[in-house]
């Protein structure tokens, strides 16, 4: 299956440039953050480059590259802020199926080496012509108006 989001391409090309940690710039990230599911340790972040409609990122605020690295508060607090988002996510988009991945490291696919989790919420695959002729996934929600469902609730 292919994704469309024509940002996602371009992330691509940027993420070759980017030197500075993306996660630890609280800038750069300010309109991303759910700020009503983020906890003390961890902030929960729209994707700006989905994977698929409702993608968040579950983040520790300290620059980690490995779970091994989590103290023990925030071991604990981690399972709430995915319950969480978990709870928000089902509401929104109806489904109690959900993919939650990490990678480690640029060989398995990381972008970024601050560690952080993809949560995705899945359902059926919607029925249209892209996904029917050309096994492609649509985004129909943009980061922007993800982050404003989540807040609002
Ligand atoms: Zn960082």
């Amino acid at each position: 299956m292919n994704i469309l989001y024509p940002k996602r391409a371009e992330y691509r090309k940027k993420i070759t440039k980017i030197t500075k940690c993306e996660f630890c710039n609280r800038k750069n990230i300010n309109q991303q953050e759910c700020k009503t599911l983020s906890g003390k340790s961890w902030m929960v972040l729209v994707n700006k480059y989905p994977y698929m409609d409702g993608n968040l990122m579950i983040v520790p605020k300290r620059h980690l590259r490995d779970i091994e690295e989590l103290n023990k508060d925030e071991r604990n607090e981690f399972y709430q802020v995915f319950k969480s988002a978990k709870v928000k996510l089902s509401k929104i988009f109806k489904t109690e199926d959900f993919n939650l991945g990490i990678n480690f490291g640029k060989k398995a696919g990381s972008s970024i080496e601050h560690m952080h989790w993809q949560i995705i919420p899945r359902k059926e695959k919607i029925l249209n012509s892209s996904n029917i002729f050309a096994d492609l996934y649509v985004i129909t929600i943009s980061p922007e108006k993800l982050r404003k469902l989540i807040d609002k609730k």
